[in-house]
């Protein structure tokens, strides 16, 4: 029998059950999955990319335990005869060419891979109201490295401090060092975890400490090295401005993405295309970032299904509250996951079925196209979630994403905010001629602060982000194949991409135009590691 038509049968049968059925629906469910399990290729986990990625075994890999130990590493291999490079990993949550690949070791040079996995902690000084953390200590928990826990992440030792840190990104399994070196951020243009950064300490590339501030009178160095990718030296120690702990409070509503209307049940919120709707009071994309304090929304997030018979937008907004004596408020946690058909199958394990069925929506048969449509609705139906929480646990609302069941691989454009309009409107016209585009997938859409840091891709911008997701689950296709339609059709915007995420090939050559520091940048990643112990070629061929 066609696959397809067995997936519908199965489909059959669930509907037969009665709602109260509830194990009986969550075993055809598991059904259903395991046979789509057999018929897609296995899901890679990030280690297994690693893996792929076949470093050869000549590679050292070191996890070196105090500073002194990572000095001397970088003093060993300044100090070699034969040619030595060194990359330094965090949670490896980047895609891994950010970090190292068997391309990146030319022929005859020895390579050391540092993990700073048994270099975490933290320290708080309540006196200056700041912390330090050692750069290989999680926001959070990194589910997939036994040495993390929630107690060890910096932002639960915070909270328990009473402190905060101004935002985070959609999840918290990266380092310290991983998250500013690639400038990740959450969603916002009124908070970033970049501007509570005041000291970072970094060793160069030749064993030298240096201690930067924001705070210096010349802080060229400091806000060169922010941002650098591991590539002006190992980042030890950054130094965190606190502010007070905060709760957050907020909504996330599903709706269709047309009409516009402010019933989420007829139509859509904000107007994704256009310029708003005066008369319902309905702001524009652009307006909703750049005026996000007036709808409630100073945290945001977005998500587009743009699959045919779906067309749905998820908004995620939040907004902060601050108790006036610091009690705690009552939580009501986000829920990434919703129960589907009141079935007791685990939610993340539906969400990957529902991702692979969803591939049918792309379907000429209009059977297969209704089955995907009738189970993407039961995944993500019409309709409105409040929530309330801690800081540190509220606002990376996918951190429960786990990504050996939900892998995801990510390119991500950012522009200024005023290119919104336009760049949906060419996103549209892509998903109309070219439907197969999506994949079973959404786009993301964010939005981030203007950074002072030289290589932040919102240097001196308040941007909006475009993230084009790739389930790594998903039968077709391959990331690559997948981001090229957005790679063509986007070509023409002047964008910054994400530097721990996929970028394309013709980038590299635009990177000098788009960073109007990137010379002063690269002089002083000349000066700090004049041996290029630090590789990447990348960058050195636009020299
Ligand atoms: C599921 C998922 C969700 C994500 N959500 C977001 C999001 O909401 N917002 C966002 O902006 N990004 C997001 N990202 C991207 C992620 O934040 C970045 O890729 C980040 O760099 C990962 O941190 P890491 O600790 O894993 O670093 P790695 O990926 O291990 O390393 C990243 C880079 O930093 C360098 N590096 C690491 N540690 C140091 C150090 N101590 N000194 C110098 N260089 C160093 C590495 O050499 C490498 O070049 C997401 C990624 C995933 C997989």
């Amino acid at each position: 029998m066609n696959p397809l038509d067995t997936i519908k049968q199965k489909i059959d049968t669930l509907n037969q059950f009665e709602d109260h059925q509830k194990d009986e629906k969550g075993s055809i469910l598991k059904e259903i999955d395991e046979f789509l399990g057999k018929i897609t290729k296995p899901m890679e986990t990030r280690e297994q990319r690693f893996k792929d990625l076949h470093i050869p075994p000549s590679v050292e890999r070191l996890e070196p335990k105090n500073e002194e130990e990572i000095q001397k590493i970088i003093q060993d291999a300044y100090n070699d005869k034969e040619p030595t490079i060194v990359r330094v990993i965090g949670a490896s949550h980047s895609l891994p060419s950010a970090i190292l690949t068997a391309r990146d070791i030319p022929k005859n040079v020895k390579a050391k891979l540092i993990s700073l996995t048994k270099f975490r902690g933290v320290v708080i000084n309540d006196a200056e109201q700041i912390a330090t953390a050692l750069a290989g200590t999680n926001l959070g928990q990194d589910l997939e490295n036994e040495d993390s826990t929630i107690e060890n992440g910096l932002l639960y030792q915070l909270n328990q401090r009473g402190y905060s840190l101004p935002d985070t990104g959609g999840i918290i399994h990266q380092t310290v060092g991983g998250f500013i070196s690639t400038g990740s951020s959450g969603g916002s243009v009124i908070h970033s975890l970049f501007e509570s950064i005041i000291g970072i300490r970094i060793i160069d590339g030749t064993g030298k400490i240096h201690d930067l501030k924001m705070s210096d009178t010349d802080n060229s160095k400091f806000l060169a090295v922010g941002v650098s990718m591991g590539l002006m030296g190992i980042i030890t120690k950054v130094t965190f401005k606190l502010d007070k702990k905060f709760f957050i409070t907020g909504t996330q509503t599903i709706s269709p993405i047309k009409p516009l209307s402010r019933d989420i049940n007829v139509g859509a919120p904000i107007d994704m295309f256009g310029d708003g709707d005066k008369d319902q009071q309905i702001p524009s994309l652009l307006d909703f970032f750049s005026n996000s304090m007036d709808f409630d929304a100073e945290f945001n997030r977005i998500l587009w299904w743009p699959q045919d018979g779906v067309d749905r937008l998820t908004i995620w907004k939040a907004k902060k509250i601050l108790t006036v004596d610091g009690t705690d408020l009552p939580v009501n946690p986000y829920e990434l996951f919703p129960e589907v058909l009141n079935s007791q199958v685990p939610a993340q394990l539906a969400a990957s079925l529902i991702l692979k069925v969803l591939n049918l929506a792309q379907s000429p048969n209009k059977v297969f196209k209704k089955i995907a449509v009738f189970l993407y609705a039961a995944f993500n139906p019409i309709g409105s979630q409040s929530f309330q929480d801690i800081w540190w646990s509220g606002l990376p609302m996918d951190d429960k994403l786990d990504s050996k069941i939900l892998p995801v691989a990510f390119s991500e454009f950012w522009l200024p905010l005023d290119k919104s309009k336009e760049v949906m409107n060419d996103l549209q016209q892509l998903f109309k001629n070219n439907p197969e585009s999506i994949g079973n997938m959404f786009v993301e859409i964010y939005c981030a602060k203007k950074s002072p840091f030289w290589l932040n891709p919102s240097y001196e911008t308040d941007s909006v982000r475009f993230d084009f997701t790739y389930n790594l689950g998903d039968p077709c296709g391959t990331p690559e194949e997948h981001y090229n339609y957005y790679w063509k059709i986007l070509k023409k915007h002047t964008f910054r991409c994400h530097w721990g995420k996929y970028k394309p090939e013709y980038y590299n050559k635009r990177i000098p135009s788009l960073y109007p520091k990137f010379k002063e940048w690269m002089d002083i990643r000349e000066e700090l590691d004049p041996k290029q112990i630090f590789p990447d070629l990348t960058l050195k061929q636009l020299k």
